[in-house]
């Protein structure tokens, strides 16, 4: 999981790519990157670094200040070692053009598309997976000039050869900037515009072209490719059409509460997931004094919640806004130290009183577990942790970090088990016929839920998603590239 911003105009843009990036900060924290481009004086310029979005700007050269096209990358490491050169934007010179790319998602068969590629080019094996997605699309690009047919046979190589979960932006120095999706739509990618400044913009989430003032905000469609030549003419066609199967986790965890992802409100849809919620605590027999949100993507689901059962909603964990995401972290021991900065108790809400918790998941348990401590330190006499997400039993192979099962808590666990083992009187989770009420869709994903993979995960037993190491080596790099890469 990842964010892509990208954005061309008849502007400068790098306040935009900024801003842009910035609203995409929860999809990653290991690293940041981006490629701008003038088109004026065919200068570029790659900028990426180990960290946040704020260690990269600003960007002090005259060509990140004068540049009308921009590419931006907000990683969240779910392979490799975590170095710089695994980063994104990754770039491929080719006869005709530049390339730089960026993508969200997980490729499956990277391992053995990467074997197969490095019989023909040196270039491959950086360690990032949107290197096979780049060569594999640069290989169509045959005829001079670059046209639209041209591109469409580059991403329909890429759709034949490449599973996985990709949304993918690619910027093409003197071509334009081009856009797709995965066939199936795993990943979400957004496209608006702005008509007064003739700019036309990406992102993984709607919040991002908003703030920006962008309009006309639209989904790119499952297996649909747009391109923005250099001229500013928009080209778009639909190259392959499977059933969709939108991350149904992306609407309970990954996107903020103020995103829209197909035609539904994230906040609307997590309340709802707290109110169905309701059902199964009365279902279960428990008779709470208040409800307590794990902060803060649970908030709505809370709320909701709170209010179908009658119940106060108390702040009883104070969330330390300096210490980002932790379930994003890439070791359990950087998590369960993060845990605890992260969240201290309020003893006089939890004090002789019966609370019933609120999430948005139970994955590993770090957090649960943690803060059900914390609410018995403090006196609780009783501890119900509700999801609003099932149980999650199987791994994720399309870009979210639970590439085994045995980190799972709940796999091969009863809800006693799974309630044992991170320290509740009792665990109420809603069921798949639940959450598919709440988001209103039923094109989704549901395989860390049911093991039914939308995309054979198969072919990727060779290559399956390697843990990831720690950050290392070099923090920060800017590269104005003129020979090889
Ligand atoms: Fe999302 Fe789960 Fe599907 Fe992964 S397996 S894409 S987390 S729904």
């Amino acid at each position: 999981m990842c964010g892509i911003f990208a954005i061309m105009s008849q502007r400068s843009i790098g306040s935009m790519l900024h801003q842009g990036m910035l609203k995409l900060q929860h999809r990653g924290q290991h690293a940041a990157g981006v490629f701008v481009y003038d088109p004026e004086t065919d200068a570029h310029l790659l900028h990426r670094t180990l960290g946040y979005v704020h260690d990269l700007f600003p960007i002090t050269s005259p060509i990140a200040e004068q540049a009308r096209w921009g590419i931006g990358h907000i990683r969240y490491a779910t392979m490799g070692s975590g170095a710089l050169q695994e980063t994104q934007p990754q770039l491929m010179r080719h006869p005709q053009t530049l390339l730089a790319m960026v993508h969200n998602g997980n490729v499956v068969n990277y391992e053995a598309l990467k074997s197969e590629l490095q019989q023909t080019s040196q270039a491959i094996g950086g360690g990032s997976d949107v290197e096979v997605i780049l060569h594999l699309f640069a290989e169509a690009l045959t005829e001079s000039p670059l046209c639209f047919e041209q591109i469409c046979q580059g991403v329909l190589r890429v759709f034949e050869r490449v599973a996985g979960a990709y949304s993918v932006v690619c910027a093409l120095t003197q071509g334009g900037l081009v856009a797709f999706r995965d066939p199936r739509g795993i990943r979400p990618l957004f496209y608006g515009v702005q008509p007064a400044h003739h700019a036309h913009a990406f992102a993984s989430e709607t919040e991002a072209l908003f703030a920006l003032n962008i309009s006309e905000i639209q989904s790119v469609a499952p297996g649909e490719v747009i391109f923005i030549d250099a001229r500013h003419q928009v080209h778009r066609r639909e190259l392959l059409h499977k059933p969709h199967a939108h991350c149904s986790f992306e609407f309970v965890y990954f996107a903020k509460s103020n995103a829209v992802m197909e035609n539904r409100e994230i906040y609307r849809v997590r309340s709802e997931l707290g109110r169905l919620l309701a059902k199964r605590v009365r279902q279960a027999h428990i008779t709470a004094d208040l409800v307590v949100a794990v902060p803060d993507t649970a908030r709505p689901a809370a709320i909701g919640l709170a209010r179908e059962l009658g119940l106060p909603l108390e702040e009883g964990l104070i969330r330390r806004t300096h210490v980002g995401r932790t379930f994003i972290l890439p070791k359990q021991g950087e998590r369960e130290q993060a845990c605890t900065y992260k969240f201290e108790a309020v003893p006089c809400v939890f004090r002789d009183k019966v609370v019933l918790f609120v999430d948005d998941s139970i994955i590993r348990g770090t957090v649960s577990r943690k803060v059900v401590h914390m609410a018995r330190n403090a006196g609780a006499r009783a501890v119900y942790f509700c999801s609003t997400f099932p149980p999650v039993r199987h791994p994720c192979f399309y870009g979210i970090d639970f590439p085994s099962k045995s980190e799972l808590v709940a796999h091969e666990k009863t809800l006693e088990q799974i309630a044992n083992e991170i320290g509740a009187d009792g665990v109420i989770y809603n069921d798949l016929q639940d959450l598919r009420e709440a988001i209103g869709i039923e094109d989704l994903c549901q395989a860390c839920l049911t093991g039914v993979y939308p995309v054979d995960v198969q072919r990727s037993a060779s290559c399956e998603p390697q843990p990831h190491s720690s950050l290392c080596g070099i923090r920060s790099r800017t590269e104005a590239l003129s020979g090889p890469i």
